[in-house]
């Protein structure tokens, strides 16, 4: 089972240099974050450490599978994401809040805890619109029953919104 202490880089005992640190991201991963917006997914990520004195850059490079949901038919399709993505991290007597690129930490901290990085960083690769797939005749293979019963109560909502609200009607008159 993971957990998030897997994600904790001890950088206070690396040397100066490079590092280079392996995550085998799979469905646990998410499963730690409440209510994540993917649910299942087999990402690699790879993650590079920069160490200076004050100073430290983290590149994460990821590739892999997530599992999400169809916006149109609700179905589970699987999405392929990819990316690279740096943060720095300095150390600084008055740490201050970090505005998601530069985070400072105070000269004590001995841990950073990467799993929020990477779960953002997977998650904002996914497209803002995901679909499933179209086929050979460029229709879109969505789950036919699915679509079928998301347009008939479509039509319910149409139906209630129809009758015209007799305020609005008033409303129209005074402007004629
Ligand atoms: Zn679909």
């Amino acid at each position: 089972m993971d957990s998030l202490k897997e994600y904790n880089i001890d950088f206070v005992k690396l040397k100066l240099g490079q590092h280079a640190f392996n995550f085998k991201i799979d469905n646990s991963f998410f499963k730690l974050k409440e209510n994540s917006l993917v649910e299942q997914g087999d990402v690699d990520v790879h993650l590079l450490i920069d160490k200076k004195e004050r100073l430290m850059n983290f590149t994460f490079t990821f590739e892999g599978i997530v599992e999400t949901e169809c916006n149109r038919c609700l179905d589970s399709i699987k999405i392929p994401v990819s990316g690279k993505e740096s943060i720095v991290i300095k150390i600084t007597e008055e740490p201050k809040e970090s505005d998601g690129e530069i985070f400072y930490i105070g000269p004590h901290e001995i841990s950073f805890n990467v799993y929020d990085q990477i779960y953002e960083f997977i998650c904002t690769s996914i497209p803002m619109s995901t679909t499933c797939l179209d086929n050979a005749d460029g229709e879109k293979q969505c789950n036919p029953d699915m679509l079928k019963f998301l347009s008939e109560s479509d039509e319910e909502e149409t139906d209630l919104e129809t009758p015209t609200d007799p305020r609005w009607d008033k409303l129209k008159n005074i402007k004629e």
